[in-house]
C-alpha cells in the first residue's frame, strides 16, 4: 500500500453500548485539533445492506449522509465532533460486502474459483477499509468496528483487521480496544478479568490491541492498570482511563488528559501538524455548561421510549442550545397518548413544541392535536418532515375545512390529499434506499422565519421520505394564510412551510438536524429556543 495514511481501528470488548462512537470521535477530534485531516467509518456486523429498513427501535435513529447513504447513527456523532461531512463510504454492512461479492460473482469476476469467507470476503472488507485513505485526502483513516470481539458476525471483519497489519505495514496501522472495568459494589473492586478475557479472544483471531480504552465508572487506580498491562500485553501507557463522563462533549478533553492522541501519534510516527486547538471545543463546552436561561420543549413523537430514535434532533438542541447558552429541557412526549382530551395538560407546561419524523399512522392524530393547539395558541413550532406534513394536512383541516384531508400514507383514499406521493415514487417496488435521500437545494422566500434563521435565500439540506406536499392544494392553503416559505428550486417543490400570524411555525420537509454539528448549530434550531424562550417572557 503506497498511500502515506495511516489507519487506526477501534473494537469493542465485553458488552456493547460502550460507546465506540464517541471515543472514535473523540480521538478523530484531537488528532483534527492538531492539524491532521480525518475520517471515520464504521463496519457494521449485520445482514441489511444499510440501516434503511430498520424500525428505530432496533438500532436507534437512521442517519442520512450528504450523498443519500441511510446510515448508522454513529455517523452522526462523527460528523458532529469532526464538522467534515461523510459519505456512502464511510458505513458498510456485511450485507453490503456479501452483495458486492455475489455480485461480482455472477458477473464472473472470480471464475473458476469457489468463493469464500477467506480470502473473497476479506478481501471485499479490506478493499472498503482502504477506500477512503486511497487519494491521500487523509493522514488518518479511523475504523470503528460494529459489535463485540467474539460475534459470530464480525469473525470477518476482525480477520480482515489481522491481515490489514500485513497490508499496510508497522508504523501504519494501530488497533485500540474498547473495553469495561466493572465494579464489583459487594467486593469493592474493579475487575479486570472480563478485559482479559477479551483481549485473549483478540489474540486468539491474531490481533494484538495496541491501546487499551478502559470504561468505567471509579478510576483505575496503578495497580490495576498494571495488571491490564500485564495481562493484556500492552504497555503500561497504553492503558487508558475513559471515566463515565457528565456530556459526550467532554469525551475528547478527558482523552486528551489521559494523552490518547500523543500514544496514537507516537506509535503511528505521526507528528502534529499544528499545536493542539481545542479552543473552540472549549468555548461551546463553556457556554454548554454555564446557560443563563432555560427553556422546556416538547418533542412529539412515536419512537419516544428509545431516545436514540431521535439522536440528531436531541444533538441539535444541545448545539443551538449552547449557541444562545440556553437550558434546553426537552420532554419526549408519545403522541399515541394525545387527544383532545387530555392535550392542554400533556402540552400546557411546554414553551415550544417539535413534532418529529416518522413513518406510518400510529399516533398521527395526536400530532394533528399538538399541531392545532400549538397554531392557536400562538406556542413556537417545529416541524420536521412527517412533522412538516401533519401541520399542512392540520391547517387543510382545521382552516380550510377540508374534512379528512391527510397524507396518502395515512389514508390512500382521502378526498383530499394534501401530502402525496410524487410520480417517480408510483413506480418504485422495493423498500431499501428508495427513499427521496440526500441533500436538495431550497430557495428560501426573502424576510420569512426561515430566511431570518439562515441569514440567506440559497440552502442545501438532506432529506429522506416518500411523501411530499401537494403542490395541488397550494393556492388553497395560501389563501389562508400558510406560507410556502421554501421551494426546490428545480422541481417546486414546497420544503418548508410556515404560518402568518404566528411568532414562530416553521415546519421542514427536509432533516436540519443531520447537518447540526458543535462548531455549527443548525440555525433553525437556534430560533426555535429562541422563539420558545421570547414565549416564555410573554
Ligand atoms: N413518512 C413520511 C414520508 O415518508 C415522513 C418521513 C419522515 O418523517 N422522515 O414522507
Amino acid at each position: 500500500m503506497a498511500s502515506s495514511t495511516k489507519y487506526i481501528f477501534i473494537t469493542g470488548g465485553v458488552t456493547s453500548s460502550l460507546g465506540k462512537g464517541i471515543i472514535a470521535a473523540s480521538l478523530g477530534k484531537l488528532l483534527q485539533a492538531r492539524g491532521l485531516s480525518v475520517t471515520i467509518q464504521k463496519f457494521d456486523p449485520y445482514l441489511n445492506i444499510d440501516p434503511g429498513t430498520l424500525n428505530p427501535y432496533e438500532h436507534g435513529e437512521c442517519y442520512v449522509t450528504e450523498d443519500g447513504a441511510e446510515t448508522d447513527l454513529d455517523l452522526g456523532h462523527y460528523e458532529r465532533f469532526l464538522n467534515v461531512a461523510t459519505s456512502q463510504s464511510n458505513n458498510i454492512t456485511t450485507g453490503r460486502i456479501y452483495n458486492n461479492v455475489i455480485t461480482k460473482e455472477r458477473k464472473g469476476e472470480f471464475l473458476g474459483k469457489t468463493v469464500q469467507v477467506i480470502p473473497h470476503i476479506t478481501d471485499e472488507i479490506k478493499s472498503n477499509f482502504y477506500k477512503l485513505g486511497q487519494d491521500g485526502k487523509y493522514d488518518v483513516v479511523i475504523t470503528e468496528i460494529g459489535g463485540c470481539v467474539g460475534d459470530i458476525e464480525s469473525l470477518p471483519f476482525i480477520e480482515a483487521v489481522r491481515q490489514a497489519r500485513w497490508d499496510l505495514g508497522p508504523g501504519n496501522f494501530l488497533v485500540i480496544h474498547l473495553t469495561l472495568i466493572p465494579y464489583l459494589k459487594a467486593a469493592k473492586e474493579l475487575k479486570t478479568k472480563p478485559t482479559q478475557h477479551s483481549v485473549k479472544q483478540l489474540l486468539e483471531a491474531g490481533i494484538q490491541p495496541d491501546i487499551l480504552v478502559c470504561r468505567t465508572e471509579h478510576p483505575l487506580p496503578a495497580e490495576v492498570k498494571k495488571k491490564l498491562a500485564l495481562f493484556c500485553n500492552v504497555q503500561l501507557n497504553s492503558v487508558i482511563e475513559a471515566m463515565d463522563a457528565e456530556s459526550i462533549y467532554d469525551v475528547p478533553l478527558l482523552m486528551k488528559k489521559e494523552k490518547l492522541d500523543e500514544r496514537v501519534l507516537s506509535k503511528l510516527k505521526l507528528t502534529s501538524k499544528s499545536p493542539l486547538d481545542l479552543e473552540n471545543w472549549k468555548d461551546f463546552l463553556g457556554r454548554l455548561k454555564n446557560p443563563t436561561q432555560e427553556v422546556h420543549i416538547g418533542l412529539i413523537g412515536k419512537y419516544v421510549s428509545l431516545p436514540d430514535s431521535y439522536k440528531s434532533i436531541i444533538e441539535s438542541f444541545t448545539h443551538a442550545g449552547a449557541a444562545v447558552e440556553c437550558k434546553v429541557n426537552l420532554t419526549l412526549i408519545s403522541s399515541e397518548e394525545i387527544n383532545s382530551d387530555n392535550y392542554q395538560t400533556k402540552l400546557g407546561d411546554l414553551d415550544g413544541i417539535l413534532v418529529a419524523p416518522g413513518f406510518g399512522e400510529r399516533g398521527f392524530e395526536g400530532k394533528i392535536q399538538t399541531v392545532k393547539y400549538a397554531r392557536e395558541n400562538k406556542v413556537p413550532f417545529f416541524g420536521i418532515c412527517l412533522g412538516m406534513q401533519v401541520a399542512v394536512i392540520e391547517f387543510a383541516r382545521n382552516v380550510l375545512g377540508l374534512q379528512g384531508a391527510n397524507s396518502t400514507e395515512m389514508d390512500p383514499n382521502t378526498a383530499f390529499p394534501v401530502i402525496a406521493l410524487m410520480e417517480e415514487q408510483k413506480k418504485i417496488d422495493q423498500m431499501g434506499g428508495t427513499m427521496r435521500l440526500g441533500s436538495y437545494a431550497c430557495d428560501l422566500k426573502k424576510g420569512s422565519k426561515a430566511a431570518v434563521a439562515y441569514g440567506k435565500t440559497k440552502i442545501q439540506e438532506r432529506h429522506r421520505h416518500r411523501y411530499e406536499f401537494n403542490n395541488d392544494y397550494l393556492d388553497q392553503l395560501e389563501s389562508k394564510g400558510l406560507i410556502a416559505s421554501g421551494k426546490n428550486p428545480e422541481t417546486g417543490l414546497v420544503e418548508i412551510v410556515e404560518h402568518k400570524n404566528h411568532p414562530w411555525f416553521v415546519g421542514v420537509q427536509f432533516h436540519p438536524e443531520y447537518k447540526s454539528t458543535v462548531l455549527n448549530p443548525q440555525p433553525l434550531f437556534v430560533k426555535f429556543i429562541q422563539a420558545a424562550i421570547d414565549n416564555k417572557k410573554v
